[in-house]
């Protein structure tokens, strides 16, 4: 999508007499003009409804104009906090003892397996019910309460990672909020940790989603599913199948996409997948 110079000023200044947290870098100005502008103040208000954000856009210029976790932000800027998120995470994980191992991905201390083990024989949840968990996949370690690990079966391709691209064709440079792994629909999605369903729901970015909150801070957001197997509140352990894939939602064919946020900002999920 391309608007001229004037109206991204615009559209940027609307953003920040909305969103802007204390901070301005640009008065407001009158708005909307045109029928594009009403389609992107639609959008962002359909996405400051909570919907989960798959991409973000910056103009000509760095600054994020669709999408954004911070509307107006430079895209160096927003570079330089997601790399300090995904650093404060990693922080995280050292401290609870992980390792980065051979393959680039966290892996537990030897010494710290056995007391990891006893302590997990006691689940931090209540349940008293028995969870559906089925089938399990079986290289996810019981009890785990963080996400480390795949949500799919047999390391399948990854078609887009996370982070930011310029498009080939538009020149548009785009935030990519997780990581899509191609696989065809109806393959099951396992959660990588224990947790609770957060939420279950539909929407034209995301199709259907689930969102789920682990111990720790973490929480994990799977997308363009086909069918949602969990439902909001329910309690999910390690390794338990959540969901089949699909093509819901902003998708040109059938694939996962997967996003992991610690502490309510987005991480790049790379490293907890344990591989390179
Ligand atoms: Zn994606």
């Amino acid at each position: 999508m391309k608007y001229p110079s004037g109206i991204l000023l615009a559209l940027i200044s609307v953003c920040y007499a909305r969103y802007a947290d204390g901070s301005s870098l640009l008065q407001a100005q009158s708005f909307p003009k045109t029928a594009a502008d009403l389609t992107f103040v639609q959008r962002v208000e359909l996405l400051s409804d909570g919907f989960e954000v798959l991409e973000s856009t910056y103009d000509a210029s760095g600054r994020c104009i669709s999408g954004c976790a911070y509307y107006g932000i430079t895209l160096a800027e927003d570079i330089q906090r997601s790399e300090q998120n995904t650093e404060d995470a990693s922080q995280h994980m050292y401290d609870l003892g992980y390792q980065t191992g051979e393959d680039g991905g966290f892996v537990k201390q030897t010494e710290d397996v056995q007391a990891q083990q006893s302590a997990t024989t006691q689940p931090n949840v209540v349940v008293n019910y028995t969870p559906r968990c089925f089938p399990v996949k079986t290289d996810i370690p019981a009890g785990q309460r963080e996400p480390v690990g795949e949500p799919l079966k047999g390391k399948p391709r990854i078609t887009s990672p996370y982070g930011y691209r310029e498009h080939p064709i538009t020149g548009e440079y785009k935030k990519h909020y997780g990581i899509d792994f191609g696989v065809p629909a109806g393959t099951s999605v396992f959660t990588p940790a224990d947790g609770v369903v957060e939420a279950v729901w539909s929407d034209k970015y995301c199709g259907n989603g689930i969102r789920i909150r682990h111990p720790s801070g973490y929480k994990t957001i799977y997308c363009h599913l086909s069918q949602q197997l969990v439902k909001q509140g329910e309690t999910v352990f390690a390794g338990c199948e959540i969901a089949k894939t699909g093509k819901t939602g902003m998708a040109d064919g059938a694939h996962l996409h997967y996003s992991i946020k610690y502490n309510d900002k987005y991480i790049d999920p790379m490293k907890w997948l344990g591989r390179n």
